[in-house]
C-alpha cells in the first residue's frame, strides 16, 4: 500500500513558509509563522472529524445542528521543535489533548533515541495528530509512530512544516497507513540530515539557540 501525502499548497501558507525560510527571519518571526501555519494547517487535517447531529433551539426555530463528536483529539508532540506547532492547531482545536515524546538523533548514525514518551489515554479510541516540523530522514517519524502505535492507537496524521524525498520514502516504507500532510516538498537531505533548501534548525531556530 502506497502513503498519501497530501500537500498543503494553500498561499497564505506558501507565503509564510517562504518567510520561515529565510535566513534572517528572527526567533520571534518564526515563532509566530509556524504557530499561524499550524493553526492554517490544522483547518486542513481535522476536515473529516466525525460529526453527529443534535436538536438546538435558535431564536427563531429548533433544527438538527452539527456538532464535532467523539473522544478527543490527540496532538502529539515530537521534542523539542514540535511543541512549536501545538498552539496553533489549539487555536482550532481548544480541547484536544495533548501527548508529548522526546526523540533525539544520534549524530553519529541520525537513529532516534527516545527519552521521553506520555499521552493521554485510550488513545485506541482517538484521532492522533502528530507534529514535527521536519520530515528529514523519516527515521525520527516512524519511531515516534511506532510508539504511538503501541498504545492502540490506529488513526493517526502526521503533520509537518518540510519534508524531504527521503523521509517520506522512508516514513511510508514504515507506516503506509500513515497519512502525511506538508506545507512543501524539498529537494533532498545534505550529509548531516538537513533539509536542502530547507530552513535550517527548526529547533534552534524556534527557541533561539544558536
Ligand atoms: N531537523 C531540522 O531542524 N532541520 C532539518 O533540516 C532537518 C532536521
Amino acid at each position: 500500500m502506497a502513503g498519501t501525502v497530501h500537500l498543503i499548497d494553500h498561499p497564505l501558507i506558501q507565503h509564510k513558509l517562504s518567510l520561515m525560510r529565510q535566513f534572517d527571519t528572527s526567533t520571534y518571526s518564526f515563532r509566530a509563522l509556524l504557530e499561524e501555519i499550524s493553526m492554517l494547517m490544522g483547518y486542513e487535517l481535522t476536515r473529516d472529524l466525525p460529526i453527529e447531529h443534535r436538536e438546538i433551539r435558535t431564536p427563531l426555530a429548533t433544527m438538527q445542528a452539527p456538532f464535532v463528536t467523539g473522544k478527543k483529539v490527540v496532538l502529539v508532540a515530537v521534542l523539542r521543535a514540535g511543541m512549536g506547532m501545538l498552539e496553533g492547531i489549539l487555536k482550532v482545536l481548544p480541547s484536544a489533548r495533548i501527548g508529548h515524546i522526546g526523540l533525539y538523533r544520534d549524530p553519529k548514525t541520525l537513529a532516534p533515541v527516545e527519552y521521553f514518551f506520555k499521552v493521554p489515554q485510550a488513545m485506541q479510541d482517538r484521532q492522533v495528530i502528530l507534529v514535527d516540523p521536519m520530515l528529514a530522514t523519516g527515521n525520527s517519524a516512524v519511531a515516534a509512530v511506532t510508539r504511538i502505535k503501541q498504545t492502540g492507537a490506529r488513526a493517526i496524521k502526521y503533520m509537518c512544516l518540510l519534508a524531504a524525498p527521503e523521509g517520506i520514502r522512508t516514513f511510508h516504507e514504515h507506516h503506509p497507513d500513515v497519512a502525511i500532510y506538508t506545507p512543501a516538498i524539498d529537494e533532498h537531505l545534505d550529509d548531516h540530515g538537513y533539509i536542502v533548501p530547507g530552513l535550517g534548525d527548526a529547533g534552534d531556530r524556534l527557541f533561539g539557540t544558536k
